[in-house]
């Protein structure tokens, strides 16, 4: 099943995309999709009902906004490629690296990506985002895979001279309005069987910049997922994205940031699609 939000900002409804492509309203099952709604038990309510649901007819291909309403932690893993490492000119972690990045950075998988005021180095990262249905600590990474609810497409917008020039905290660089377009829908986990097989690609003005697959990740979904939960608790509703492969505009020779007026077009295996215009820093979601 793929969960959506459609709408203008911040009145979006809860939906689904049936198998025949077609946008219902899951308004009258469920408020919103976040923590509450995405449990394993209210999907399956939800899934059960779904030839039920209203035909959104009016308009049916709306603005989608992020698949989670309200996101309680959203987090980031660095350095989860080997390759992207190395073109960061850095070795590869020993233990993920977690960084929390600001939940209000979120925003639809095709929304406009908006450059911050006098930005110069704002990057791109192509990433699995995976979201979390059932909370805990200490989860044993045998059972992680039971904790999410879906995945979706990630681009971990980053502004490299706020992350690394500016004291090395990366949360700054990473947490500006509209940098984690997520989407455009979220895919139970029962359509994604093993996460660690999806190819990615993401293009800049059409062309390639990053491909790669997720089994080449250094720790898997489920290792991060039992990683994080022994530093944090994980809630139903926490989204994690899980690290960029090689192709970042940083690492190139020379390095290469995003301009107003730059399309990214980002795919990976069985999630859909998500493109974005880049825009000067006065317009915002
Ligand atoms: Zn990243």
């Amino acid at each position: 099943m793929k969960l959506v939000r459609f709408g203008p900002p911040d009145t979006e409804r809860p939906g689904i995309i049936d198998n025949n492509g077609q946008l219902r309203d899951a308004q009258s099952l469920v408020d919103d999709w976040h923590g509450a709604t995405l449990t394993d038990e209210c999907l399956a309510q939800v899934a059960a009902a779904a030839a039920t649901l209203p035909l959104v007819t009016d308009n049916p291909h709306p603005r989608l906004g992020a698949p989670v309403g309200t996101i309680s932690k959203f987090i980031v893993i660095g350095l989860n490629y080997a390759a992207h490492a190395a073109e960061a000119g850095l070795s590869p972690p020993t233990d993920p690296i977690i960084v929390l990045a600001s939940p209000t950075a979120v925003c639809g998988g095709n929304d406009t990506i908006c450059l911050p005021p006098n930005s110069h180095k704002t990057d791109w990262e192509i990433e699995l985002g995976v979201v979390i249905g059932r909370g805990g600590r200490f989860i044993a990474a045998t059972e992680a895979l039971q904790h999410v609810a879906g995945y979706c497409i990630a681009n971990d917008v980053s502004e490299r001279e706020y992350q690394i020039e500016r004291g090395t905290q990366w949360g700054k660089g990473k947490s500006y309005d509209t940098f984690k377009p997520l989407g455009p829908w979220l895919v139970t986990r029962d359509e994604i069987p093993d996460p660690q097989n999806l190819n990615m690609q993401l293009q800049r003005n059409g062309k390639i910049c990053q491909q790669s697959n997720t089994q080449d990740m250094i720790f898997p979904v489920a290792e991060l997922i039992s990683r994080i939960s022994e530093y944090m608790t994980l809630c139903a509703g926490d989204v994690l994205v899980t690290g960029t492969p090689p192709g970042v505009g940083y690492g190139m020779k020379p390095p290469q940031f995003l301009c107003a007026g730059d399309q990214l077009q980002l795919n990976i295996d069985g999630l859909g699609q998500q493109e974005n215009t880049v825009a000067a820093h006065v317009t915002h979601k």
